[in-house]
């Protein structure tokens, strides 16, 4: 008792261990974890020596695969899962659906498909109740076979998950090539804690997930911890020992009387924007014009004040004048480079953009630590606006732009006026802007605020003269002025009495000359003339 069969008793063995019923199935159970009920199971092929007592899958399976016999061992496991069914169907039991597992020779070398088929229909199950499991390892060697046989999965009205997903060969074109139903991670493939970057892994593709609308089975789970994380990222649906080990066929029908059982929730209803698949297929023309048409964008995910980046191009790391490569900003907690303020700018204009469903606009200050340069002060301008969304989780699509140098400049403006007034005030000087060609005058603050004029006076000079502050003895001197300018003198000034106080101010004029030498405005300033006693 007890040890592993060989090579050669395997391969002997099979048939015979078919028939007489030393292969057959257990059955493990899916369960929402959020509501304790079940959502389905999982047929797992054990082989029960009578000699040599319990063999596991990991241990006989390559040699049913190598040797050709994995084929007629699937199909009898399907067979043993229609019984199953048909034996709840019968006696009004309560049922779920079933997955069972099939191995990537059975469509490499057989007619799978059509084979189960026939089963389920000679036990008439309704396709309902049955899935099929197939592996990223399916795809090695060409998809096309794979895409076939899941098309006619399809076609029979199969669900067909992707077993082990992120164990290795797969990724994410893979999974938008095959058009899978249901996903299923396994948490043991994870090295590290949840919390860790085996979190952020599982987080993201839970989110990539859901943004392909495709639900998720975390397997493997062991811990309550382990579920509660997989909970918080949106993903309920739990299968390993936490919940239940693999159980007999009559241990499982015993668990469909007691644990209530719920169909599985597929919709996960996000607004499509952009075809949400094609997204994510780094071949695809969405993502071509993701990274190198739209400038610096990114996709985020936003979560009751959570942010998340979960894609970004190269233009937008560019833009925000990073040394660093797509994957560590993803990894990188997108509210750090912002202070509280700023944080609230940002976080504000997505909560417009959710409600408005428009693009909305913010400026937010960010800051850079970094160890080499020290900190480093940028000002980013972002365009966002709410692509997809799943329960409270949004999906943001941003534009981004660095607007520090624009900021800087008019920072460097507001000073400057900021110094001219206060300068102004000090030396009264009044200034304004006079356009030849539709004689505006625009004057500066003071002259509003002391003259009481408005921002812009049309048919300059008159309305001075007809409001008093130029005297009307000095209107064919300053009608003359000006003209002489608009010939192209480059300056002129003179002393004259403004206001009906008559105080002599000193006027200057200095004019502005466009390209082809024309000129476009003169600059107007006066000063008191100070009496110097
Ligand atoms: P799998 O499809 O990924 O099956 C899940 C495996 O994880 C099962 O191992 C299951 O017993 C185990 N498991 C479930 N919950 C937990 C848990 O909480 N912790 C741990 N550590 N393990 C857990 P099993 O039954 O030994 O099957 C191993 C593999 O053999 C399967 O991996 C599958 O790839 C293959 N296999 C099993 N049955 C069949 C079958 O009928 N046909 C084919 N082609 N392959 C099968
Ligand atoms: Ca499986
Ligand atoms: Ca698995």
């Amino acid at each position: 008792m007890g040890r592993q069969l060989t090579e050669e008793e395997i391969v002997n063995g099979t048939y015979d261990a078919i028939k007489h019923g030393e292969i057959y199935a257990v059955f493990q159970p899916q369960i929402n974890h959020s509501t304790g009920r079940m959502v389905g199971a999982e047929a797992l092929m054990r082989w029960r020596h009578p000699q040599l007592g319990m063999q596991f899958p990991a241990e006989f399976i390559a040699v049913l695969e190598a040797y050709d016999l994995i084929f007629e061992a699937d199909l009898h496991m399907f067979e043993e899962v229609c019984k199953l069914l048909k034996h709840c169907m019968e006696n009004n039991l309560p049922l779920v659906p079933i997955s069972c597992n099939m191995s990537r020779y059975d469509i490499f070398q057989h007619d799978y498909v059509d084979r189960i088929e026939e089963i389920r229909k000679k036990y008439d199950i309704p396709v309902k109740y049955l899935r099929i499991e197939i592996t990223e390892s399916s795809a090695i060697g060409g998809m096309e076979g794979l895409k076939t046989a899941l098309q006619k999965l399809h076609s029979y009205g199969y669900l067909v998950e992707m077993d082990d997903f992120g164990s290795g060969y797969s990724s994410l074109n893979i999974l938008k090539d095959l058009d899978v139903d249901i996903i299923k991670l396994d948490m043991r493939f994870l090295d590290g804690n949840i919390g860790g970057r085996g979190g952020t892994i599982i987080s993201s593709v839970v989110q990539m997930t859901k943004w392909l609308n495709t639900p998720v089975i975390a397997e493997g789970v062991e811990t309550a911890d382990q579920a509660d994380y997989m909970e918080s990222i949106g993903c309920y649906y739990i299968q390993g020992y936490l919940y239940s080990q693999p159980l007999s066929k009559d241990e499982f029908i015993e668990k469909l009387k007691t644990v209530d059982h719920e169909p599985m929730n597929e919709a996960l209803n996000f607004v499509r924007a952009v075809d949400a698949g094609e997204f994510w297929d780094p071949n695809s023309m969405e993502t071509l014009i993701f990274s190198n048409f739209v400038g610096a964008a990114a996709v985020l995910s936003y979560q009751n004040g959570e942010l998340e980046i979960l894609r970004v191009n190269k233009k937008y790391i560019r833009e925000l004048g990073m040394n660093m490569d797509e994957r560590s900003l993803i990894n990188t907690n997108p509210w750090t480079s912002l202070d509280e303020d700023n944080k609230r700018i940002y976080e504000n204009a997505i909560k417009r953009a959710i409600e408005s469903g428009e693009e909305e606009t913010c400026e937010t200050k960010r800051v850079l630590c970094s160890k080499s340069c020290g900190d480093t002060e940028f000002w980013i301008r972002a365009d966002i606006r709410v692509i997809g969304r799943a329960g409270d989780q949004y999906l943001l699509y941003t534009m981004i732009k660095n607007i520090t140098s624009e900021k800087e400049k008019l920072l460097r403006i507001e000073e400057n006026d900021r110094k001219l007034m206060a300068a102004g005030d000090q030396a009264n000087v009044y200034a304004w802007e006079y356009y030849f060609s539709n004689k505006e005058m625009r004057p500066c603050f003071r002259c509003m605020r002391d003259l009481n004029l408005p921002p812009v006076i049309e048919n300059y000079p008159e309305p001075l003269f007809e409001n008093g502050v130029f005297p009307e003895d000095y209107r064919e001197m300053y009608y003359n002025m000006l003209r002489e300018l608009e010939e192209g003198r480059e300056s002129s000034e003179a002393v004259i009495p403004l206001t009906v106080g008559r105080i002599p101010f000193h006027v200057r004029y200095t004019t502005e000359f466009d390209e082809a030498g024309k000129p476009l405005k003169a600059y107007g300033s006066a000063v008191m003339v100070v009496d110097e006693k």
